[in-house]
């Protein structure tokens, strides 16, 4: 008797959990992006829920939840339920630097998350305040040697893009600036424009504007090709500085447990936003680089997170980088 209700409810069960993915989605969806308001994690969520949301017949709410380079935002969104109504914006830091500089970080960037697809490319660009001494990359470096640490360097918290690529290029260059935390590169570029803070290595789609605008100079874009948005920045080999090649990205997860075919309607959702004229336009007005249709697959970010944790741990730890 009681093998048989056990049985009933697990069948029972089945069908439940069966039909709520079948009209999967019924209500909105909330996607946390681990940074402030106004900065490339949120531009690029932003810009790719727009059409996911129409695709999917359900709105998809984007809730900031900064702290800690963006580990307090996806621990949160790893814990929760995983039906496929909590899904995040994650990035080349949370799920590639972090691992190396949280020792106790409470997930695994390779284990505890059912990767949806990647978003955007985000080449690094070395940007600092429009009234910086130096007019190019060379001046700056000549600056940063004879300043040491009364130099000041924004990021947006250990483990964050900004800081890992940051610490790297601290490396490349021999210098120790003074390390300045904010919630996000959204306030950080707020501070740059008022002068009060010297310099960062940030994603393009954050400073592409601004650079365009004057509002603050940029000395060199991380990548082997200058971006068609900024066609007068010169690359960093081109600016004479050798072994500082990077770029960032960012890509939609969600809980791990989440049913496949939950997983399979958000990831054809973001396909199909990333072929969108209108996503695309935007990405790429602010210098994101769209995935090809290779790239945009789950298992393929699933191996491009395993790859990234691979490429910075060894990176990070050599350049002396610690959380805290
Ligand atoms: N992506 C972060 C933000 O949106 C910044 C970072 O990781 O550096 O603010």
């Amino acid at each position: 008797m009681k093998k048989i209700t056990l049985a009933l409810a697990a069948v029972a069960g089945l069908a439940a959990t069966g039909a709520q993915a079948q009209g999967y989605p019924t209500r909105p969806i909330t996607m946390i992006v681990p940074f402030a308001a106004g900065g490339p994690t949120d531009v690029i969520a932003r810009i790719v829920t727009d059409n996911m949301s129409r695709t999917l017949g359900q709105q998809i709410v984007i809730e900031n939840v900064a702290g800690a380079g963006g580990t307090t935002g996806i621990t949160r969104a790893a814990q929760a339920q995983a039906d496929g109504y909590t899904i995040m914006m994650g990035h080349m830091g949370t799920h590639g630097a972090a691992p190396a500089l949280y020792p106790n970080l409470k997930y695994d960037p390779t284990k505890d998350f059912a990767p949806i697809g990647l978003a955007a490319g985000t080449p690094i660009v070395i940007v600092a305040k429009k009234d910086f001494p130096a007019t190019d990359l060379k001046g700056f470096l000549d600056h940063m040697k004879a300043n040491g640490e009364k130099v000041n360097m924004a990021h947006a918290g250990v483990g964050s893009v900004s800081h890992s690529t940051g610490i790297f290029f601290n490396s490349v260059i021999k210098a120790k600036p003074t390390m300045v935390a904010y919630r996000g590169t959204g306030p950080a570029l707020n501070d740059l424009m008022a002068n009060t803070v010297d310099f960062m290595t940030d994603q393009i789609v954050n400073v592409a504007p601004q650079i365009q605008g004057g509002n603050i100079k940029a000395f060199a874009i991380a990548t082997r090709e200058r971006s068609p948005v900024l066609p007068n920045v010169p690359t960093t080999k081109e600016a004479g500085l050798e072994g500082y090649e990077v770029s960032a990205w960012n890509a939609v997860f969600a809980p791990k447990g989440t049913p496949p075919d939950v997983v399979k309607k958000l990831s054809d959702a973001l396909m199909k936003s990333l072929d969108d004229e209108n996503t695309k336009k935007r990405l790429l007005e602010l210098g994101g680089v769209i995935p090809t249709g290779a790239e945009r697959t789950p298992e393929a970010l699933q191996k491009l997170v395993e790859s990234e944790v691979a490429r910075w741990t060894p990176v990070l730890k050599a350049a002396g980088a610690t959380a805290e």
